[in-house]
């Protein structure tokens, strides 16, 4: 646990929280200020400020109980979709800075904002980032 963290006292069970699911390293709740109904957040009990902090065993837990979790939500709340977002950086939209998946349930019609304007694919970006996975 990190001093002054929230989402490790909340994790943890030091702040009190609307809980779906705990086990030995998650803690899932509701998220206190929705995008939409049914908006959850993954919280690993150990600190990890964001995903390239979070060990690979938690983060592969983390996307299988995300899948998990997100079924149950779209199922249970008759939802149309679901948006599983994670942000790192503040750049990013990260504000609160220990790991956490965001689940989002999306109704048809609603008016959740995740879309970005689709952009074009510059020939020197291209190579430039073709570049960086080249051995
Ligand atoms: P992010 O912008 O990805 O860091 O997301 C932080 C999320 O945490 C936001 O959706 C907030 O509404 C949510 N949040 C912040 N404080 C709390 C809290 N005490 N309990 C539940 N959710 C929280
Ligand atoms: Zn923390």
């Amino acid at each position: 646990m990190e001093d002054n963290c929230i989402f490790c006292k909340i994790a943890n069970g030091e702040i009190p929280s609307a809980t779906l699911y705990e086990d030995e390293d998650f803690r899932v709740i509701l998220d206190l200020g929705p995008a939409s109904k049914g908006h959850a957040l993954i919280l690993p009990k150990s600190h990890a400020a964001n995903l390239f902090d979070l060990p690979d065993e938690l983060a592969a837990k983390a996307m299988i109980l995300a899948k998990k979790t997100a079924r149950k939500l779209q199922e249970g709340l008759h939802a149309d979709g679901i948006n599983v977002v994670q942000n790192n950086g503040e750049a990013a939209g990260q504000t609160v800075f220990h790991f956490h998946v965001h689940l989002i349930p999306r109704y048809k019609g609603d008016t959740v904002n995740l879309n970005w304007k689709p952009g074009e694919l510059k020939d020197a970006d291209k190579e430039e980032i073709l570049g960086l996975f080249r051995s």
